[in-house]
């Protein structure tokens, strides 16, 4: 159907799109939109016209930018969802000569990213919403993070890193299986902070015949390298042979990342992220909760805050880490994590399946830690980070609450405060 004609009246709205060349399928938009517009497939991210209200909630967490992409097309025929589901690129601008001039949705979205777009939700009774709590802002002392610098539109070729280490960091010999890869840049830089993620694209083509998209993994190491003064970045994947509903699968990217040998060329995306960083400034605190490879942004803080802290001249807060997994076996870097000071991390593990024991979660340890916990919650200079599993997200929003209300905090201020403040960051997947 011809846009530009098919519309008597002509009026014409900025259609909200998402650009499928870039988008690396986070979910994180799915998730961040309070009315549920976003829906995806197996393939692409796309936005439902009909029900989007351009209330733009949805595009400072994207890690991409893919989400802030706007078409001008007739009211009466914007890009169905069924279209949207098809696309391997946006289409271009429609010519609208002769068409009436801009209607009702316009303002709203016209705007890119320059618009001020960052709507508070008050946090409310009712379902549970990532949107309520997550900082769309990183901690006011966290270092500058440089996003997008190659990627499908952005630089070609993609960037081919270097595999310069691959080695296993679960134990041996069970059915999980979590690597700790380590990928090498050369001379290309790529610069990024504990915290953001890369992209991984797969070699080969999906079911329908098209080139595998990206698929998203937090860096491990921190800022200066998994070896310091070498161009390296580390990642921790785990290797999906299972869905989210126990079935068997062959997870594309994972398996390929956890096969690689040393030596081999992997493209790459990215760096993602803005807001997912760690405060940079004297006597910070950073709280860090996390399952199974939620752990990869978390030991990179620590690996940073570790190092700063061998150099002598930083002073650094706590460092409390809470960390859940089915069973210690599947703790990724359990033996490295018994070796580090006491009076530097506070480590508290919790396993969910080991025989003979009641299962224990990190919202459980958390609870048991409310006395540590509710100073921190109402120190401007403490920061929260959560990654993992995203069943775990409302489980530990909700002991973090109990503990504030517990101590007599207004969890309404409070969690209001921690968002605005850049000092609580979801990260789930
Ligand atoms: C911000 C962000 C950071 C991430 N960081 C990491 C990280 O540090 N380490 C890491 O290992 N992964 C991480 N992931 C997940 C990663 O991007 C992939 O989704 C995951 O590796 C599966 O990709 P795949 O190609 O192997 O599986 P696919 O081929 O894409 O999927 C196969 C099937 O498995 C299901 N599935 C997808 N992911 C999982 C999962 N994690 N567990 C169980 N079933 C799954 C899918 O729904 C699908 O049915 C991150 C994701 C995001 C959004
Ligand atoms: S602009 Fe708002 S309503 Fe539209 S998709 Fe984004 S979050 Fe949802
Ligand atoms: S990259 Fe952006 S548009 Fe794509 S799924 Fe993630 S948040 Fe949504």
């Amino acid at each position: 159907m011809d846009r530009a004609t098919s519309d008597e009246s002509g009026a014409v709205i900025k259609q909200h799109l998402i650009d499928p060349e870039i988008c690396i399928r986070c979910n994180t938009c799915e998730a961040t939109c309070p009315v549920g517009a976003i829906t995806h497939d197996s393939r692409n991210y796309v936005v439902d016209a009909q029900i989007c209200n351009l209330c733009m909630a949805c595009v400072p967490p994207c890690p991409t930018g893919s989400i802030d992409n706007w078409r001008t097309v007739l009211q009466s025929s914007p890009y169905t969802v069924t279209e949207q589901l098809g696309w391997d690129e946006l289409p271009g601008e429609l010519s609208l000569e002769g068409q009436t001039e801009p209607g009702i949705n316009d303002d709203a979205g016209a705007g890119k990213s320059t618009l001020p777009a960052q709507p508070l939700a008050a946090p409310t009774e009712g379902p549970f919403s990532n949107i309520t709590y997550n900082a769309t802002l990183p901690p006011w002392s966290a270092a500058h993070a440089y996003t997008n610098l190659y990627g499908p539109k952005v630089r070609e070729p993609f960037v081919e890193a270097t595999v310069a280490g691959n080695v296993r960091v679960t134990e041996v010999g069970k059915d999980y299986d979590t690597h700790h890869i380590v990928l090498d840049f050369g001379s290309l830089p790529f610069p990024v902070l504990e915290g953001q993620s890369i992209g991984v694209i797969p070699p080969g083509t999906d079911a329908s015949g098209r080139a595998h998209h990206a698929r998203q993994y937090s860096v491990s190491s921190p800022r200066n390298g998994e070896r310091p003064g070498y161009n390296n970045v580390s990642l921790t994947v785990k290797r999906v042979l299972e869905d989210h509903q126990g079935h068997p699968v062959r997870g594309v990217a994972s398996n390929y990342l956890c096969d690689l040998a040393v030596g081999e060329k992997v493209r790459v995306t990215g760096p993602f992220g803005t807001t997912f960083l760690m405060p940079n400034h004297p006597r910070s605190t950073i709280v860090m909760i996390c399952t199974g490879t939620g752990s990869a942004p978390m030991r990179a803080m620590t690996e940073w805050r570790r190092r700063l802290r061998a150099s002598g001249k930083f002073a650094g807060g706590k460092l409390m880490l809470f960390f859940g997994a089915r069973s210690k076996e599947e703790l990724p870097y359990f033996g490295p994590l018994q070796n580090l000071p006491k009076d530097f991390i506070d480590i508290n593990l919790a396993f969910s399946r080991t025989p003979g024991q009641p299962k224990r979660y990190v919202q459980d340890l958390l609870r048991e830690r409310a006395a540590d916990l509710a100073p921190l919650l109402a120190d401007g200079d403490s920061f929260f980070y959560v990654c993992g599993l995203k069943a775990m997200e409302e489980g530990v929003v909700l002991a973090l609450r109990e503990i504030a209300e517990g101590a007599g905090y207004a969890w309404d201020t409070l969690g209001s405060e921690l968002r605005r403040g850049g000092r609580l960051h979801l990260e789930t997947y």
